[in-house]
This record gives structure tokens, sequence and C-alpha cells, in this order.
């Protein structure tokens, strides 16, 4: 088991590989092939506003394992001043991924874009402070950090999802 990513491993039993999904309008399809190393919930603003909900829980790949399989010239990227890469489909705006701009490798995929069960569950929540007033957060026992989660304390929730 990787050193720091002991809590952050929470693997449903039996997850079939390789794992696939893709945007609303089918355009854009991925697959994966390798289980996610790593899930968290993020509700920040920026999350809240790019994907109208409450919060977003991404998960993230093993480096080399992920692959957008069709539609890569729909694909449209924001990259905000302190952020990761934002990539949807421009065709019908869903939210796909994350992806590190200065290592391209290093990606989080929305949960909510896979076809089927993820293999994972998400281990924390990060800027609760920013929580949507209309969603109480669930009382599921998640670790609560108020802004992102601290490398201090936990390097690897960090390096899990990297800024919102
Ligand atoms: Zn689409
Ligand atoms: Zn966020």
């Amino acid at each position: 088991m990787p050193r720091a990513l002991g809590i952050l491993r929470v693997v449903a039993p039996e997850v079939e590989l390789p794992l696939e999904g893709g945007c609303g309008c089918g355009a854009v399809r991925f697959r994966i092939d390798a289980p996610l190393e790593a899930a968290a919930y993020c509700h920040c603003t920026r999350c809240q506003r790019r994907t109208g909900t409450a919060s977003q829980a991404s998960g993230r790949v093993v480096p080399g394992s992920f692959h957008v399989t069709e539609g890569e010239e729909a694909l449209r990227r924001w990259m905000p001043p302190d952020g990761y890469e934002k990539v949807f489909c421009g065709r019908c705006g869903s939210a796909l991924y994350g992806e590190n701009p200065e290592d391209r490798d290093f990606i989080t995929v929305r949960l909510g874009a896979f076809d089927s069960d993820p293999g994972i569950r998400p281990a924390a929540r990060q800027f609760v402070a920013y929580a949507a007033a209309w969603e109480p957060i669930p009382d599921d026992g998640l670790p609560r950090f108020d802004e992102r989660i601290p490398p201090a304390s936990a390097d690897c929730w960090h390096r899990a999802l990297g800024p919102g």
C-alpha cells in the first residue's frame, strides 16, 4: 500500500477493469486501466459553479492509466489562475476531469462521469467552509477541512486532488 494513501484508499471490493465513462451527449468517452488511487469531495465555490451542484467528487488515476477513447476534438479546457485545468465536453458541458498543467499524468476524473461504480469512495471533504447553504453536508463521518486538505497533516490529500 502506498505510504500516505492508506486512509484515502477506500476501494469497493470488486471493481471491473477497465473503468469506462463519458460525457452526457456521448461525444467523449474514456477508459481507465487501473483502479483509482484516491477520491474526495470538493465543496469550493468554483466546483459548485462549474458543476451546478453542491460539491464535486473526483478520483485520482494511476499515472498513464487514463485514455480518452472518443471525442478528443470535443474537449474544451478552462485553466483557472490558481488551480488545475478543468476539462469538459464542449458540446454538452459535462465536467470530465482535471489535469495538472505541470504534470499531464496527474489527472482526477469526476466520479459522476463513470458508466458504473468507479470502485472507490470519497474519503474526505475539502473547502467545507464554502459549502452550499442549500444542501447540508451528510453526516458520513468523513474528515472535513475548511480549506484545502492540508499538506502538512496529509500530504497525500493535496496530491490526491489538487486545487479545486
Ligand atoms: Zn458531451
Ligand atoms: Zn473545488
